[in-house]
């Protein structure tokens, strides 16, 4: 039915009863339009298709878009965070703070380092790091914060700057959710030391793959380019340039971690339509607040009023201790009404990796293990209608109802 709330009480598809919908809905999908098709079309016509002008245009975007002096377009946002580490000297021996509800990017790229992740617990509430608990957790070694903004909801960044500045920290922000969001009236990425973003295909905005890091510091955003490149002190594409050098030297141990031209092609396209894509998850998530918050065994995420929230996910967290159904049930009982889930994230602690090298344990971060045992994003994106988000709206309600305790 359409624009209405109206199955609730049916039969759930997965016990043999007709499902909300017909069609698959899937939890992420791009949108791409005509305009970034014919941009590729035209760097793959052109003499230069990676790192080149297209790159630079990108970039130039970019920094204009969030206010930061800086930006180096990067190969993913994974990459961004290891060049931001490096550039700031983080190495063995040292710690760097952050999250345990992230994805495993966040505390990968502090390994790549040779340092280690130290987890602080997040809240309930926000599902955010919980920044009165962050200075608990300094030691003489902690040299960098990296806060990620959950499903693009800013975090405590007063709190954290002020943590970081007392025992001078560095904050990198893990910004993957929170391409055009904003805190206190300033963009996330014109805040802290660094500020990562990410492209990935179902992130507020796509390259396909891709990545942007942010910086106000002139000195880091030279070292983090060239970190991007190999460690050679000027790009190629200036090299073949009539005013390039031809000449060149490697000055660090870097990466090959440029974005490309074909990248950039999709990307400027894609960030000229970020704030309408915003405009229009912001619509839709405030749809499924509406009709959610009326559920007593889903928690939603708690909003702020001082923020922009960039709306990358939708996530509620089941109560399972009052459902007949864990998170697979859910999840299941949701995919045989057409719709698909996710899952963001698995925590960091719980990860077999990173609980046989570290020893984490459940316990010591209560809020993380309980949100990442019952944790699901629903469908939230600029491509689906307001009809997909009732569907959404029905099959939950159906399903709680079912298999409430
Ligand atoms: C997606 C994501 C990343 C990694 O981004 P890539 O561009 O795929 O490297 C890092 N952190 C968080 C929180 C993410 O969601």
């Amino acid at each position: 039915m359409i624009g209405e709330i109206s199955m609730i009480d049916e039969k759930p598809a997965i016990e043999g009863g007709a499902p909300v919908r017909k069609e698959f809905l899937p939890v992420g999908r791009p949108l791409i339009g005509q305009e970034e098709k014919d941009e590729v079309i035209d760097t793959l016509n052109s003499d230069w298709i990676s790192k080149g002008p297209k790159t630079k245009r990108f970039e130039n975007d970019f920094k204009n878009y969030v206010g930061s002096k800086y930006a180096i377009a990067v190969s993913s946002c994974t990459a961004g965070l290891h060049i931001a580490l490096t550039a700031l000297g983080i190495k063995a021996g040292d710690e760097v703070i952050t999250t345990p509800l992230t994805f495993v990017a966040t505390g990968n790229a502090i390994l790549y380092c040779g340092a280690t992740p130290v987890l602080v617990d997040c809240k309930i509430s926000d599902f955010n790091i919980d920044a009165a608990l962050l200075e608990d957790k300094v030691t003489e070694n902690t040299k960098s914060i990296i806060p990620v903004h959950f499903a693009g909801l800013p975090c405590d960044m007063e709190k954290i700057q002020k943590t970081a500045g007392k025992y001078n920290i560095s904050v990198i922000e893990d910004a993957a959710h929170a391409i055009g969001a904003e805190y206190n009236g300033q963009k996330i990425g014109s805040i802290g030391d660094v500020s990562t973003f990410s492209f990935y295909a179902t992130k507020n905005i796509t390259t396909g793959d891709g990545g942007m890091i942010t910086t106000d510091n002139e000195e880091l955003a030279a070292k983090m380019e060239i970190l991007s490149f190999f460690g050679i002190s000027s790009d190629a594409w200036q090299r073949y340039s009539p005013a390039g050098k031809i000449n060149y030297d490697m000055v660090e141990l870097g990466y090959k971690y440029n974005m490309t031209d074909i990248q950039a092609a999709i990307g400027i396209h894609q960030l000229k339509k970020l704030d309408r894509f915003i405009e229009t998850r912001k619509k839709y998530a405030e749809m499924l607040n509406k009709y959610l918050s009326e559920i007593p065994e889903i928690i939603l995420q708690e909003n702020k009023t001082n923020v922009r929230h960039g709306r990358h996910i939708y996530p509620i967290v089941l109560k399972t201790e009052v459902l007949k159904i864990d998170r697979k049930g859910f999840i299941d009982a949701m995919r045989a009404e057409n719709i698909g889930c996710g899952i963001h994230f698995v925590a960091l602690h719980k990860q077999y990796y990173y609980k046989k090298r570290f020893n984490f344990n459940d316990n010591d971060f209560p809020n993380a293990s309980y949100i990442s045992d019952r944790i699901v994003s629903l469908p939230l994106y600029p491509k689906m209608s307001e009809n997909d988000i009732y569907d959404v709206v029905n099959a939950v309600k159906k399903i709680i109802n079912h298999y409430r305790k």
